[in-house]
């Protein structure tokens, strides 16, 4: 079934996708027109999810004899009609059964949806029928539908309904057509309350395709931008079913999309609304900064405030807190307080998402916003304050306020260098930044440019691999004459031996990436990230069906090895490691470099 769909692009679990249908290729998101069913576009096949047969449509044997099924064809009579006209049926995708329930709860939206889309293999499409409408269609694409149709926009026409971006109401309710579709631009609403009942229906019902086929194409753009996500933040705020589905899949469902999320890009993260608090992606960071970075060894742990310019370092805040520490750099760690990220030690501040999220900054920080970034700060200093022989924060306002009830509640004392009105880049309170960092250090000691490279780059590789994986990369090996070399303008370090590049920052995606000489180096601790493929050199790309084995780590974007009989290499996933097993077509791995075995 699965050559008949082909995933080209992801964004969470939203895909665009090429299928092959009776009619031609489309592509996905799509909305399939119900007109287009009845001219034999697209060809169903019956089988209830009951049925033994739907468990036996997955197993592999029988991938060649069916070309997919419909979970259930109670959803819209057509279907058990079309049954009866073509008896011998097969279709090219599933269907969500009964989808129009869905609209009763919130959370059976989401469970329905998600259940399907665990159940069906990755590479096939999913059509939720009978529900779309220009309010929920970013919804339904978000959680992984690639299907939808107009059914619900006309039968909406039909009760004399006009949808909007937002919601839909009575033509009665409304003075003029906000809308530019051929059909409402083509009459006034007076001409179109005049028409007879049928003629008027079918206008409104085409101005309710026309409205939700924009909203597919606009869909469609944000998953290629790769920014579904903050729309549907968006869009949900028009509806309290939408807000609570967004909610539930927040709080329950992080599995499902921490799975599908890519593990980095090259779109910045637009954290406007408290939804965004509750990001795979802020979540992922919070956890890595605790399971996969070493903080340097230094005496002194500095808290500092985020900046809007990032990374951090190329702000003027920063380069002000810099040169205040400057002479002492060497004893002291930079910790970052921010949201929504929480915690952002020095050394990772161009990974993504750190040098890729913009919030609002008015100082005003709400309670659920404080306590997330509290809970991070407290995780932080409870796991690593040993580490320190003391902290100082050189915070104000809210920021302040945080760290002080934080340490409050750990236990730790803190000392500060900025009153809680005073403006951090202000020359009071530079000044006294500088004083207390110079009486608490005693002797000077500058970090050197080696020492900031190496440890961005080592912490780097810590939180893309592994713990290990960093160290191993960046220390003298035996035979090594030298130490290793790092070159290049921040953050852009290039890390080289003997000649040889290892690695790289790549600042527009926020990754590490290793040359196959670096991969070399660090194999036995890129376990987690590692391909296994066939017995083949790739060229370019490494198909799906050429994967054997990949990490269960492995996200989209993720930087991967790749290894079989004959090739050895590295390469960008395109896909996450459980998609590239189970799936049977599309581009598994990106390949950056391959060497023959
Ligand atoms: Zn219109």
């Amino acid at each position: 079934m699965s050559k008949f769909y082909e995933v080209r692009r992801r964004d969470g679990a939203a895909r665009i996708g090429i299928l092959s249908l009776p009619g031609g290729k489309k592509q996905t998101p799509l909305l399939l027109r119900i007109d287009s069913l009845n001219a034999g576009e697209v060809i169903i096949n019956v089988i209830h999810a009951e049925d033994p047969l739907f468990k036996e449509l997955f197993k592999e044997d029988r991938w060649d004899v069916s070309r997919g099924a419909v979970l259930l064809p109670e959803v819209h009579p057509l279907f058990t009609k079309m049954k009866e006209a073509i008896p011998s049926l097969f279709v090219d995708f599933f269907v969500l059964s009964f989808a129009s329930n869905l609209l009763n709860s919130p959370r059976d939206f989401v469970r329905r949806i998600i259940d399907a889309r665990t159940t069906i293999p990755p590479d096939v499409a999913l059509w939720v029928p009978a529900i779309a409408t220009a309010e929920n269609a970013a919804l339904l694409f978000y959680i992984g539908a690639d299907i939808i149709d107009d059914t619900n926009a006309v039968i909406k026409g039909y009760q004399g309904i006009y949808l909007m971006e937002e919601e839909g109401v009575r033509l009665s309710e409304l003075d003029d057509l906000p809308c530019n579709c051929s059909i409402c631009s083509s009459l006034s609403i007076d001409e179109l309350r005049h028409k007879n009942n049928k003629e008027r229906a079918s206008l409104i019902a085409k101005h309710n395709t026309l409205l939700l086929d924009k909203e597919v194409k606009k869909i469609k753009e944000c998953i290629r931008a790769g920014n579904l996500r903050e729309y549907v933040e968006m869009k949900v705020r028009a509806s309290t079913f939408s807000t609570a589905v967004l909610r539930i899949l927040d709080m329950e469902e992080e599995e499902y999309f921490e799975l599908r999320i890519p593990v980095a890009r090259d779109q910045g993260i637009k954290a406007n609304t408290m939804e965004s608090l509750k990001r795979i992606e802020v979540k992922r960071f919070a956890k890595r900064v605790l399971e996969r970075y070493e903080p340097p060894e230094r005496k002194i742990l500095l808290i500092l405030p985020c900046s809007a310019k990032k990374p951090y370092s190329t702000s003027p805040s920063h380069a002000k807190f810099i040169e205040a520490i400057e002479n002492y750099r060497g004893h002291i760690h930079e910790l970052i307080l921010t949201s929504p990220l929480g915690v952002v030690p020095r050394e990772l501040e161009a990974v993504y998402p750190a040098a890729f999220y913009d919030i609002p900054v008015t100082g005003y920080w709400d309670a659920e916003e404080r306590e997330w970034v509290s809970s991070c700060l407290r995780a932080y200093l409870e796991w690593k304050m040993n580490n320190y022989d003391v902290v100082v924060a050189h915070l104000s306002g809210a920021y302040r306020e945080i760290c002080a009830s934080v340490a409050e509640d750990s236990g730790i004392e803190i000392v500060y260098t900025c009153e809680a009105n005073e403006g951090t880049t202000s020359r009071g309170a530079l000044n006294k930044l500088k004083e207390r960092i110079a009486e608490l250090c005693g002797d000077k000691q500058r970090l050197s440019g080696f020492e900031m490279k190496s440890s961005m780059i080592k912490a780097m590789a810590d939180y893309q691999f592994g713990i290990g994986a960093g160290s191993e990369l960046v220390a003298r090996k035996e035979g090594e004459e030298e130490r290793i070399k790092i070159n290049g303008k921040f953050p852009s370090f290039k890390l080289s031996s003997k000649g040889d590049v290892l690695a790289r920052i790549v600042p527009e995606y926020g990754l590490l990436v290793l040359t196959v000489k670096g991969a070399r180096r660090i194999e036995n601790l890129l376990s987690l990230y590692k391909v296994e493929i066939g017995n083949f050199v790739p060229k370019g790309s490494i198909l799906a069906p050429g994967v054997i084995n990949a990490g269960e780590q492995i996200r989209a974007n993720d930087e991967v090895v790749f290894c079989g009989e004959k090739a050895f290499g590295v390469g960008k996933a395109k896909m996450s490691g459980w998609e590239m097993v189970e799936s049977r077509r599309g581009v598994a791995v990106q390949v950056r470099a391959v060497e023959e075995r």
